[in-house]
């Protein structure tokens, strides 16, 4: 659809979308009498920026059902945030909200090439995440095979790949790269496996661990975006360009605006992602803050899709750490080892101490980096640290730990142990 149309088609659900949020959620009513703005005063996206920001406090606030926009026994569903950052959210689909949600995630399915004759393995967590069971739904509403593996059991999940020949894997980054690691120890090769596409996502991954994921599994990595205030998974997602992820915009509009403001920033400019739910019924969040940071950008894409991009968050905004006063992202760690030729398996840990912040990183070897001698064990952890030094601008104590002595994960990986909170 030409960008003039999906503008004309958001202005339109947005006018309506108000209209049912304000006469079914008190609360946000609430928020919007405060700010003196009525309904009809939202005629179209152009008058999106009169209306009240949402965020996770007022979802925690609401919980369970403050936000609720339909009668409950309309509703056929609820999933909840993974917690990384808190008390738990809880969303709420109504069957119209599901399929709308399938719909997103089968889009990502076929942007990453898939159709019915493939074989799709979701290895994202089922149950409450929303990994699994969106993912699910898109591979059935693309009429593909797929196989509902949940995460772990890793061995199995390699059997089942190779003996059911899965052609599509679907999982967080950190674990696709466990199962690419693994894949090795188990004597195959990437050319072995019947892989071609893998879509994944749910936490933050670089460039650098894009390309080790896809040399790893012999396929093409595609990223995948959402949360589940929004739905889950397919909010946004790569096309064979792998240039930032086209928005479902016919469903989420979204703005970029300077988080310590609120001010809306122009395409191109770094800035907080902000989405209103065009079209969802039971869970409408109008401006919802996501605290993820990334810029959009509305240029012309090669695959000739029009929706608007947003790069790979850089991180939530609730992520960076700032360390002596400088802001450090763990992805900007994660890209120097990946460079410098370790494997994306590391912890980064943060104290304080005499009132100085301290940052170490531990990171693997890979078996074949593994030497008997301390000092090239030495001399490889000061070259390292130098490295993270130049791109963060303060230095590390890099330790350099032994070949599998990090945990792995099976969903979203936990990279950074922040022991300052325990003394705040
Ligand atoms: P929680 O906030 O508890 O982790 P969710 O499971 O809903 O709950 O996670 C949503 C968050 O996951 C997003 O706000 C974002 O920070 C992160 N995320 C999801 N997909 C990606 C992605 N492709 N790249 C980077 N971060 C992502
Ligand atoms: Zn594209």
């Amino acid at each position: 659809m030409p960008a003039e149309r999906i503008r004309d088609l958001q202005s339109e659900k947005l006018t309506s979308q108000v209209r049912h949020v304000y006469d079914h959620v008190p609360y946000y009513r609430s928020l919007m009498d405060q700010k003196g703005v009525r309904p009809e005063d939202i005629r179209g996206i152009k008058d999106i920026g009169k209306l009240p920001f949402l965020s996770k406090e007022d979802l925690r606030e609401t919980y369970p059902y403050g936000m609720l926009a339909v009668p409950l026994s309309d509703c056929v569903r609820i999933q909840s945030t993974s917690g990384t950052t808190g008390k738990r959210v809880i969303a709420y689909y109504t069957q119209h909200d599901v399929d709308l949600w399938e719909e997103c995630c089968a889009r990502a399915i076929v942007a990453a090439g898939g159709s019915r004759e493939d074989v799709v393995q979701v290895c994202y967590g089922y149950g409450l995440f929303t990994g699994g069971p969106g993912l699910n739904g898109g591979s059935h509403k693309v009429g593909s095979l797929t196989l509902p593996m949940s995460s772990g059991n890793t061995d199995r999940q390699i059997q089942f790949m190779m003996d059911l020949k899965a052609t599509i894997l679907c999982c967080t980054p950190s674990y696709a790269s466990y199962i690419g690691e693994s894949l090795k120890e188990s004597g195959y090769k990437p050319e072995d496996n019947f892989l071609k596409a893998g879509i994944f996502g749910a936490e933050p991954w670089t460039e650098e661990m894009r390309r080790d994921i896809e040399r790893l599994l012999g396929i093409k990595a595609y990223d995948i975006y959402g949360l589940t205030e929004t739905s889950g998974p397919g909010v946004a997602f790569e096309c064979a360009a792998q240039n930032g992820m086209h928005i479902n915009e016919d469903h989420f509009y979204a703005e970029i605006i300077d988080p310590a403001t609120g001010e809306p920033l122009p395409d191109g400019e770094k800035g907080e992602l902000v989405f209103t739910s065009l079209d969802k019924e039971a869970f409408p969040l109008l401006r919802y803050r996501t605290r993820d940071i990334c810029v959009l950008t509305r240029e012309k894409c090669s695959c000739g899709r029009t929706h608007v991009r947003m790069s790979k968050p850089m991180g939530r905004s609730d992520d960076m750490m700032i360390i002596r006063g400088v802001n450090v992202f763990p992805s900007q760690i994660e890209a120097v080892l990946l460079k410098e030729g370790y494997a994306p398996n590391y912890l980064i840990e943060v104290d304080r101490v005499n009132n100085s912040d301290t940052l170490d990183v531990y990171v693997e070897l890979l078996p074949e980096q593994f030497t008997d001698t301390v000092g090239g064990i030495t001399a490889m952890e000061k070259k390292l640290a130098g490295a993270i030094r130049t791109m963060l601008g303060i230095g590390p104590i890099v330790h350099l730990v032994a070949p599998k002595s990090i945990k792995r994960s099976e969903g979203k990986a936990v990279r950074v142990i922040d022991k300052r909170k325990l003394h705040d």
